[in-house]
């Protein structure tokens, strides 16, 4: 399987000491935030895979999708950008586009950007960057079109190959983790890793807490993300209901919507560890995993791995919304 190399692999590995404490549980956390500056997090690792087939397929731009403050459409600009390739960016507006966060970023990158509604989004956004992409191609322009969050067979291989990094990095520490949990919002992330538990036998339990939609919503979407990526590497093996485990009790009053509960915990945490979590993503899905470990359902579990997926830059939109 071929990809770039852009992003800063392996990504570290450390203990949260005071919340392993406060939870009488190792926590360990591996930052995928780190993987870069500019194309810092977890989409880094599947464009890896997406740009190299774009540019062996010989295009010369990329369009991709998400909202305004989209973490996905800031690294696909900024690794477009570093490989000397365009990039589109079709962006859902809901609130007026303030040029701050993620979006600043895309604009100095320069991304082309382009507006839709929170409908044309949910209905269309497909038909919409293949409509751009052939009308492009008129002109001589060859578009690649990645779908929302690089979430497909193909995307996800960056986190089947993250999947194994992990576990020359259990071997290197010495330590077994037992489970391994992730936040979702596309679902790439996640199956990417399911797929490589189950064909590597590593039999951890893995966690995806959810940021919108329910389980039910990302099973299906795991299992036709699985098929694709099963289909692209050619290994005969079936993903099952039973080996995905998705949470989503704690995506709380919507996408990208933080209530003051979670903005303290995010506050919390980073006083206790010196560790930023995001509003989107990192926040709910460790504000989960806190909850659930109270509540004991990780009671037989030892080593947890959560893998910080990023989204620095989305949370300083949100800076007034803290209370101190
Ligand atoms: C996109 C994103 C996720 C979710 O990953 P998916 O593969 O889309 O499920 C998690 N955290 C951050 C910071 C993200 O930007």
């Amino acid at each position: 399987m071929q990809r770039l190399s852009l992003a800063n692999t392996p990504t570290k590995i450390s203990k949260l000491e005071r919340l392993s404490s406060e939870l009488g549980k190792n926590i360990w956390i591996k930052r995928d935030d780190q993987t870069g500056t500019e194309i810092s997090g977890n989409k880094i690792r599947k464009l890896e895979y997406s740009l190299k087939q774009a540019i062996d397929q010989g295009y010369d731009t990329v369009i991709t999708c998400g909202g305004l403050q989209s973490n996905h459409c800031r690294a696909t600009a900024a690794a477009a950008a570093q490989i000397g390739m365009k990039s589109i960016l079709l962006l859902r507006v809901t609130d007026g586009t303030k040029i701050e966060g993620n979006y600043f970023l895309d604009k100095i990158l320069g991304a082309e950007v382009i507006f839709c509604t929170p409908e044309e989004y949910r209905f269309s956004r497909n038909d919409i960057m293949n409509s751009i992409a052939s009308k492009r191609a008129e002109s001589g322009q060859k578009v690649y079109v990645i779908p929302e969050g690089a979430s497909n067979g193909i995307g996800c291989m960056g986190y089947y190959s993250c999947y194994e990094e992990i576990l020359e990095q259990e071997r290197a520490m010495g330590v077994v983790f037992d489970d391994i949990v992730v936040a979702t919002g596309s679902g790439g992330t996640y199956t990417g890793l399911v797929l490589a538990n189950k064909i590597l036998k590593g039999g951890k339990r893995i966690t995806g807490f959810t940021v919108c939609d329910d389980a039910e919503y990302f099973t299906n979407v795991s299992l036709t993300i699985g098929k694709e990526a099963l289909e692209y590497i050619g290994v005969n093996c079936e993903l099952e209901q039973s080996d995905i485990h998705y949470n989503d009790k704690y995506s709380g009053i919507g996408y990208a919507l933080s209530t003051p509960e979670e903005l303290n915990f995010i506050a919390k945490i980073a006083s206790l560890e010196g560790l930023i979590l995001d509003p989107v993503y990192t926040g709910k899905a460790m504000k989960g995993l806190y909850s659930e470990i109270k509540l004991g359902t990780f009671g037989d579990s030892k080593n947890i791995l959560f893998i910080h997926t990023g989204g620095l830059f989305g949370l300083f939109p949100k800076q007034n919304d803290f209370i101190f």
